[in-house]
């Protein structure tokens, strides 16, 4: 079933010689659990690209649906409902609340189904917290439950990321460039993670790479993006 379709998605940054196409027509279609590779090079539109399909931002111009719902014509609360209850970010600017325990980082994946006044006190029942340690233990992580975010290491935090996909439920997962920073034991720990949310919790999955090998290993579909165009 189509999950995500784009027709010549543009996004324009700046205006007149000045202009910057991050997207320049990007027109695709991806299957409900679909685990695709967005790869290319530094500056090539995957960022603005992931953005996009994240609900993050509206296009400059061009249509973008996603389960059927018109997103590009949303107001941006209508856009913020769509992210919290269907996708999970494994983003840089969505990584976690350094001074808070990895267990709360991971209950922030609940917020939108927990009464505003229980979450302005960050009030999870006994049954939420459980869902969190059962995600952790799913991606290796338990130990760390305690511990402040700020402690982890670099695939620690992609991991307790992942962790948060999982008790929110997220139908679309993006991952944007998750392993550039990490050595190869862990890019491996989280491309399989990846793998298997997308295996066994049927989860859409889209990850920006900019590592071949690892999209050509894990990817059955892969994207390239050149200066704001699909290249492949
Ligand atoms: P990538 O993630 O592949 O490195 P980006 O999507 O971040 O690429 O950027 C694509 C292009 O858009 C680059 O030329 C970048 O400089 C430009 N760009 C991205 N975001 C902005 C912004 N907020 N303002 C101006 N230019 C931007
Ligand atoms: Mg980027």
């Amino acid at each position: 079933m189509l999950l995500i379709q784009t027709k010549d998605l543009v996004k324009a940054y700046g205006e007149g010689v000045q202009e910057v196409r991050a997207l320049d027509g990007v027109s695709l279609d991806i299957e409900q659990g679909d685990f695709v590779a967005i790869i290319g090079a530094s500056g090539s539109g995957k960022s603005t690209f992931m953005n996009m399909i994240g609900c993050l931002d509206q296009p400059s111009s061009g249509s973008y649906i996603l389960g059927g719902q018109l997103v590009s014509s949303l107001t941006a609360d209508e856009l913020a409902m769509v992210r919290n209850q269907r996708i999970g970010f494994v983003f840089q600017q969505f990584n976690l609340v350094n001074r808070l325990p990895v267990i709360t980082n991971v209950l922030i994946g609940l917020l939108y189904e927990t009464p505003w006044w229980r979450s302005l006190f960050m009030q999870f029942s006994v049954e939420q917290r459980q869902k969190a340690l059962e995600a952790l233990s799913s991606v290796g992580i338990e130990q760390t439950a305690w511990q402040r975010a700020a402690t982890l290491s670099g695939g620690q935090q992609q991991r307790a990321a992942l962790a948060r996909c999982l008790v929110q439920k997220a139908r679309v997962i993006l991952a944007d460039e998750p392993i550039a920073s990490l050595d190869p034991e862990s890019s491996r720990k989280v491309m399989d993670l990846l793998q298997q949310m997308n295996r066994d919790n049927k989860c859409t999955v889209l990850v920006s790479l900019h590592q071949v090998e690892f999209a050509v290993r894990y990817c059955p579909r892969t994207i390239a993006l050149n200066a704001g165009r699909v290249v492949y």
